[in-house]
């Protein structure tokens, strides 16, 4: 039999598994063939080199070995609480071992007086230090697993260990299914890539990861598997937009011309940030290269990628095309039109709103004007995605908040054209860089990564509700300076209705300390019909109303200078990302703003991190840094949709950050020399990107 088929083997088959644990393994681990069983990694080794004496233990340490005899057995508690105890000794002391179930075996197995090792996790009860469910080796035996001194953890479900599939058995089967492999496991990397970069091979690697031999040969062989798993995955991304290239070809966006000329020397209202200007030279760049434009534009909240998008669309009028800008929310495409036609004041382009509560006869006017060119820019929601808007030439598509946005959606806008326009996504989530490499992988990525000149930072503090009457003091005093201010309540599906009762107390407590006429409060929230939203949001908007009341469906876009101060209630409820989100709602004028975080008195200790980044740093991208460290990647926004698989084997999306950083521009490397891969050296990669990737590929034709 060749090895592949062998790897491919069904796991019922390996000795020691048989179709129950085989049913199990599928279903907890996700492990169908003898190689899904080799990939399955342990997730932490330790060091049965090392003993503990009994005299040293507490119940603050991890994993212990211990080396001593059993004095003798008894049985203590009744009913659930029935446990066996036996006596453990060594020359420095005593301590109990414990056992719930299993009784009858264990004092058949192990006898008193016999030397045994001892291993697990000390607890403490009623002052004596014990050891619930040890896993116990007769002494003489131990001299067999000492060539692997560093022992392999797996981690195991409730469900596993009901068919006793422990971390040890699971070693035992990749021990035994090792053994049957009587040739060197054939290479998943090409020869030149292998020594090139000094990696160890597939084979050793793969027996280490399982048996090390030593710290050193462990590292080696952890590095060689990673750099895999990570490659593969940049090969598959760069792949796509290497076909993507050599199938489509973008328009050509030759000259900058009257419109943009018109606008930055007439109307442009200040001048650009050096991230602005730097952005804008990489987007010409796209767009002049006669290649299609798939790229990230991420900036922080409040540093102007609007400009960027109007500017942008210019240079596609100036070419002959029609551009335009989809957001996710009718506030926020309603603002993007206003600010769009301020900013153009003067200038002859056609500029359209369309949402969803646009109403027949202007959704009539526009898809004409759409077919005859007459209309420039069409601004609008989702709607701009129906079928029956139909563009005459669209050579640019800007997507406004990005992670609102499901890739079916913007394949969708890839399809309004023969040719697929220019694509300009724009997200104020910052990622961290090498996330964004594998989330957007396929997507070249630009960041404005400067504030514009004179922003006060915001300054943030933290409050607990004991203190809510110093906070309301502080909020009259800035309604006394003419500021407006919102005040948020988290909003989180689950438990909905609690939330709405926060929201409807908070609006009690907040309408007895600000009462009316002196003071007039708004209140937008989900439950709302669109007209009352709009009408509430305007209210504040045309600063009527002294105070918004909102779940966070302002979280998003909304620019309303005047407002300096943004009070987050329970702000331990939310995630940090959020919580910046909704702090880059102030800020946006010339005066001091502030965000002030109430949380009830006790934290958990994530929460508490969590407040403490907020007050220290307003840069985004080290708030979605630490908010990775936190969280993981499978958290973050955006990446559940993102199609990739987060459960990685080995590597790690927060902490190899430098390892994606270099196979990435590996793998470019050599997609630039053979694009197609066809070069007999690569054609090992095609045969691997087929097996990694194959049920997967759908999501990734898209961007
Ligand atoms: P965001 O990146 O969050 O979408 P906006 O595009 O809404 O940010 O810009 C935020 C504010 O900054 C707007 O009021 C905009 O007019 C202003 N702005 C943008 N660029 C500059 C600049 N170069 N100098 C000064 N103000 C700017
Ligand atoms: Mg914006």
């Amino acid at each position: 039999m060749i090895i592949q088929e062998f790897l491919d083997t069904n796991i019922t088959y390996l000795s020691g598994v048989g179709p129950k644990r085989a049913e199990i393994l599928n279903k907890e681990l996700n492990i169908f063939t003898f190689r899904d069983l080799l990939y399955y990694f342990p997730y932490k080794y330790i060091d049965r080199t090392r003993f503990y004496k009994i005299a040293e233990l507490d119940p603050d340490l991890p994993f212990v070995q211990i080396r001593g005899v059993i004095k003798g057995y008894s049985t203590e508690g009744h009913g659930y609480g029935k446990r066996l105890v036996a006596d453990f000794q060594d020359e420095t002391g005593t301590i109990k071992l414990v056992w719930f179930k299993g009784g009858k075996w264990i004092t058949g197995s192990y006898s008193p007086g016999v030397e045994f090792i001892v291993f697990g996790k000390p607890g403490v009860f009623n002052g004596i230090i014990n050891i619930i469910h040890p896993e116990i080796e007769a002494a003489n035996k131990m001299a067999e697993r000492l060539n692997s001194a560093l022992q392999a953890q797996y981690s195991t479900t409730e469900k596993l260990k009901n068919q006793y599939l422990t971390s040890k058995t699971i070693s035992k089967l990749i021990g035994n299914l090792l053994k049957q492999i009587k040739i060197r496991l054939p290479e998943t990397l090409p020869a030149y890539l292998v020594s090139r970069y000094k990696l160890t091979d597939l084979h050793e690697s793969l027996h280490n990861i399982h048996f090390p031999s030593n710290p050193e040969e462990l590292e080696k062989s952890r590095y060689r598997l990673k750099f895999e798993e990570l490659f593969y995955i940049q090969l598959n991304l760069l792949r796509f937009k290497t076909n993507r290239n050599l199938k489509y070809n973008g328009f050509l966006f030759s000259s900058v011309g009257e419109n943009f000329n018109n606008f930055y020397y007439n109307n442009l209202p200040f001048t650009l940030t050096e991230a602005q200007k730097r952005v804008m030279r990489e987007i010409r760049k796209d767009l002049g290269s006669g290649k299609q434009m798939n790229r990230l534009l991420q900036g922080d909240v409040g540093s102007g990628k609007t400009l960027v998008a109007l500017m942008s669309m210019l240079i596609a009028l100036d070419n002959g095309y029609q551009a335009c800008i989809m957001a996710p929310t009718e506030i926020l495409a309603i603002q993007h039109y206003q600010t769009i036609c301020n900013l153009l004041a003067g200038i002859d382009i056609k500029i359209c709103l369309l949402t969803g509560s646009s109403k027949k006869t202007s959704r009539k006017s526009i898809a004409e004007s759409l077919l005859d060119s007459s209309l420039n820019i069409l601004v609008g929601t989702h709607a701009l995605l129906e079928e029956n808007v139909q563009f005459s030439n669209l050579g640019l598509v800007i997507i406004d908040e990005q992670h609102r946005f499901g890739v079916a959606q913007r394949a969708r806008l890839w399809q309004k054209n023969l040719n697929p326009p220019h694509i300009l996504v724009m997200t104020a989530t910052p990622i961290p860089r090498t996330l964004a490499m594998t989330l957007y992988g396929d997507l070249d990525v630009s960041v404005i990564d400067e504030l514009p000149p004179g922003r006060i930072p915001i300054k943030t503090m933290h409050f607990t509700d004991s203190e809510r009457n110093k906070v309301f003091g502080f909020i009259r005093n800035q309604i006394a300076e003419h500021r407006q201010i919102y005040i948020v309540y988290p909003l989180i599906r689950e438990s909905e209705k609690m939330d709405y009762k926060d929201l409807e107390d908070g609006w009690d407590t907040i309408s007895r300390a600000f009462p009316a006429p002196k003071y007039c409060i708004s209140i937008v929230h989900g439950k709302m019909t669109p007209a009352n939203k709009e009408l509430s949001m305007k209210l504040f908007k045309d600063g009527h109303a002294h105070i918004l009341i909102a779940t966070t469906v302002i979280e998003v876009g909304v620019d309303i200078p005047n407002a300096t101060v943004m009070v987050i209630e329970s702000a331990e409820r939310f995630g940090l990302s959020q919580l910046h989100q909704l702090r880059g709602r102030v800020g946006r004028g010339a005066d001091q703003s502030y965000c002030i975080l109430m949380s009830s008195d006790k934290l958990s200790r994530e929460a508490a991190k969590r407040i403490e980044v907020m007050i220290s740093t307003n840069d985004g991208f080290e708030i979605a840094e630490t908010d990775l460290q936190l969280r993981g990647p499978g958290d973050i926004e955006g990446t559940q949709q993102s199609g990739i698989p987060f459960d990685l084997k080995i590597a790690s999306l927060s902490k190899d950050g430098q390892l994606i950083e270099y196979v990435r521009y590996i793998a470019e490397d050599i997609l630039t020399k053979d694009p197609l891969l066809e070069d007999n050296q690569n054609l090992i990669f095609r045969t691997e990107l087929k097996r990694l990737f194959s049920q997967r590929q759908s999501w990734s034709n898209i961007s």
